[in-house]
């Protein structure tokens, strides 16, 4: 008797895993399921009690952590490719590096892509995410036709804008909280080539950059680099990328039909020591990035690989931060008001002395109707920050600045929000709250995340 005892302590021991987001930060131990059928999900779900679905681990915080992950990578295969329609319909854990090796040598893209590859198409409509097109097309959700949801009581329901709506819009940006996504059907944008027709601005500082955003609000793609380690006049003094996709006569000689995602060229098979990325080498890369910009504004055909997924071609780049992991802080704030927000959140950055290696300004268009979708009319700044005391009392800080600012911050890449920021700044919260008492009375579905926030 006792020995069994002690062997079934033992299973469950070793059964755990270590896991976190791609911030690494926070850690947890979890036991992983990978189920391989819509039937394994359901025995799954009424057999573990409290869990989470998870993709591919992408996003940044503990959203996709709980003590039980569902894992998609089982659920992966393409049920149907309508190569007339442009409709693609796959299971939930489709990354969308293999969805490009079938869709682009047929003509088309995807509606929406987030700044990597590696993500899955569960994880694009929990999280609702957005382009650097968002502006004019929305998040994902607005090109999604339709999916089915397991939920906790075992059924699968399908959702649309005209079946299930109000679960639609619960889902598309609510974390996995409502279900498991077992597969979904979304419409694709044509492309005559794999060429993104880039054009480069300069901007010496936050004003300009802001400015020439708005002129170019025409363009389909934009995003800034900023460099957020230099204060006084040059304070955010930015890259502008303006994308296009090329099409046939402006390039004749590209091989569409050839194409394949290449693999990362480098990786980090180990952490790197806490300290790699400080404000000194932060500001050292900033100025040679800025500097190898020669000209004003410039224009270049480039592959869509690096204009989309500059990042994809390091393997584990989070492994930079060290062993402490980091945090991405993204927010948006209204347009009114948000050429001086952002002046005064740059400032409160620079005068932390924290410096973040990444930081990227967008634009973004109206707000859709997912519930608790991230994305409304204004500005995002998104930011990363190795985990300390300093960074952590810093964004507390941030989230002062921007709830004061009537702004909010993104889900997907939270792990430290405050409660009373996130609570003032999603105002379907309760309304999602009151679906999913109804839809989950137990509370199966829970996320560190969601405990922390008391969604759950
Ligand atoms: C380098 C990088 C760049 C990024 N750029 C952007 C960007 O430009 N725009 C943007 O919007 N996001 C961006 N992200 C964030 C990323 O797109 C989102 O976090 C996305 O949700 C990750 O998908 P995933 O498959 O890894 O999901 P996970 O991280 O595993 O999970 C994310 C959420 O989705 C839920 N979920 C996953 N699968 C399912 C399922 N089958 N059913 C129900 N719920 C599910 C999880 O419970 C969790 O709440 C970026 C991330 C990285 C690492």
């Amino acid at each position: 008797m006792a020995i069994h005892f002690w062997l079934f302590a033992l299973r469950l021991i070793m059964a755990k895993t270590n896991i976190s987001g791609w911030g690494n930060f926070p850690k947890t131990k979890a036991e992983v399921e990978r189920p391989d059928s819509e039937n394994e999900v359901r025995k799954l779900q009424q057999s573990v009690g409290i869990h989470i679905p998870r993709g591919a681990g992408r996003s940044y915080g503990d959203s996709s952590l709980s003590s039980t992950i569902l894992e998609s990578a089982k659920l992966n295969a393409t049920l149907e490719f309508d190569s007339d329609k442009g409709i693609f319909t796959c299971q939930s854990g489709k990354m969308l590096n293999s969805i490009l090796n079938e869709i682009v040598p047929k003509g088309y893209f995807l509606p929406v892509t987030p700044g990597t590859k590696f993500i899955t198409v569960g994880g694009a409509i929990a999280a609702d995410i957005h382009g650097k097109n968002h502006h004019v097309d929305g998040c994902f959700s607005q090109h999604v036709l339709w999916f089915n949801l397991m939920t906790a009581d075992g059924t699968v329901r399908k959702c649309s804008r005209s079946e299930n709506t109000e679960l639609f819009w619960a889902t598309c940006g609510g974390m996995g909280l409502t279900g498991f996504i077992l597969e979904a059907s979304f419409q694709l944008k044509r492309i005559e080539t794999s060429k993104i027709i880039n054009r480069t601005i300069k901007c010496e500082n936050l004003d300009a950059v802001i400015s020439k955003l708005l002129e170019h609000e025409n363009y389909t793609y934009s995003v800034a680099w900023i460099d957020c380690a230099i204060s006084g006049k040059n304070l955010g003094r930015s890259l502008l990328y303006l994308g296009e996709h090329a099409t046939k006569a402006e390039v004749a000689d590209d091989n569409l039909a050839a194409y394949k995602t290449p693999s990362p060229l480098i990786g980090f098979p180990f952490n790197l020591p806490n300290w790699t990325l400080n404000k000194w080498t932060v500001k050292a890369f900033n100025a040679l990035y800025y500097g190898k910009v020669r000209q004003k504004d410039s224009t270049a055909v480039v592959d869509f690989g690096p204009y989309f997924y500059p990042l994809d071609i390091a393997d584990n780049w989070n492994r930079l931060y060290g062993s402490n992991g980091f945090a991405q802080y993204q927010f948006v704030i209204p347009m009114e008001g948000a050429r001086e927000g952002m002046n005064r959140i740059m400032q409160e950055i620079v005068k932390s002395g924290e410096s973040s290696f990444l930081a990227v300004l967008k634009l973004f268009g109206e707000q859709n109707e997912g519930w608790l979708s991230f994305p409304k009319r204004g500005l995002q700044l998104a930011l990363d920050f190795p985990i300390n005391e300093n960074s952590l009392a810093l964004m507390n800080l941030l989230d002062d600045m921007v709830m004061g600012m009537d702004g909010r911050s993104y889900l997907a890449k939270d792990s430290r929000m405050k409660r009373a920021f996130f609570e003032a700044s999603y105002p379907k919260l309760p309304q999602f709250k009151q679906l999913l008492s109804e839809l989950d009375p137990n509370g199966k579905f829970r996320s560190l995340q969601s405990v922390r926030l008391g969604i759950t």
